[in-house]
């Protein structure tokens, strides 16, 4: 962690904070893979998942995680973590999202506050998908880090959810990034003055497109960040968009359309200007505080 002489964390960071499924990716990712490769209904399989909340009480996402071992077909022929890897070649990503991680790199260092304040890009995503599937994107090597279920394996198969990220919970995973504590073994409970937290929420740019992101959205927002909603460029926009619209859930709404001139891109340029112009302010008034201090 970069620290100024008084001791006090630089914050020269920006980051991206993103959903995945519905938001780089149309579909849900274990659509695009486990039930391509098993040839599962997907209608048929939500519906099952559904209703063991319904009927037994289920948290949503262990309801799917459980099905995905105790399903019939996964006790027949149980999924296997190497798998898992293999088929997130099949994932369906909207348009530009393979590209996009560099162009709004190059982006970034052009800008020349990035290059007077040592000002760094970093990408994350918090997820309700899971995690080993993640591991084997393609894109996953412009991610700082990347939280969504995981399963413990015995001999490769998965025996039991290690870790459950759903809607309200995934905003632990915004605390992590903002005082700097990625590692899941670390306590994030312990009190940290703002001054020391590695990534202050109004450096935080969200992009999310549910209803499943709102605690998200607002965590961020209330804290100075930005939130960012998108969706399928394709289809008409979902009401549950609409509702957040008039709820003023976001800050912006854009199709997750990635590719260059977009709506979304040029609204994402605007965010991370906005946040680089603030570093820029605040550094250079943190220099003159300190030239004043030593002439003083
Ligand atoms: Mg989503």
């Amino acid at each position: 962690m970069k620290k100024e002489k008084s001791g006090k964390v630089k914050h020269n960071i920006v980051a991206l904070v993103y959903d995945f499924d519905g938001t780089l990716s149309p579909n849900n990712m274990q659509e695009d893979t486990i039930f391509k490769a098993y040839k599962i209904d997907k209608k048929k399989f939500w519906e099952k998942a559904h209703k063991l909340v319904v009927e037994k009480g289920y948290e949503r996402t262990l309801a799917y995680l459980k099905l995905l071992i105790w399903d019939p077909a996964f006790r027949k022929k149980p999924i296997r973590q190497d798998d898992l890897r293999k088929l997130a070649s099949q994932i369906e990503y909207y348009p530009g999202v393979q590209d996009y991680f560099d162009r709004i790199g190059n982006f970034v260092k052009k800008i020349p506050e990035v290059r007077e304040w040592d000002i760094q890009l970093e990408h994350y995503i918090v997820s309700g998908g899971i995690k080993d599937i993640l591991d084997g994107c393609d894109i996953i090597k412009h991610f700082k880090k990347v939280y969504a279920c995981e399963y413990e394996y015995q001999n490769g198969i998965p025996v039991f959810p290690k870790l459950v990220i759903n809607d309200t919970n995934k905003t632990q995973f915004l605390f992590r990034i903002n005082k700097g504590k990625l590692s899941l073994s670390q306590s994030i409970n312990t009190h940290m003055p703002a001054t020391q937290r590695r990534i202050p929420f109004r450096n935080m740019i969200y992009i999310g497109d549910g209803i499943t992101d709102v605690p998200s959205m607002t965590v961020t927002q209330k804290n100075g960040g930005s939130a960012i909603a998108v969706f399928d460029p394709r289809k008409k926009v979902p009401s549950t968009v609409r509702d957040m619209v008039r709820e003023k859930r976001a800050d912006h709404f854009a199709p997750a359309d990635f590719r260059e001139g977009s709506l979304l891109i040029k609204i994402l340029k605007r965010a991370i200007q906005k946040v680089v112009q603030h570093i820029s302010y605040q550094s250079s008034a943190n220099l003159s505080y300190d030239w004043v201090s030593r002439h003083g």
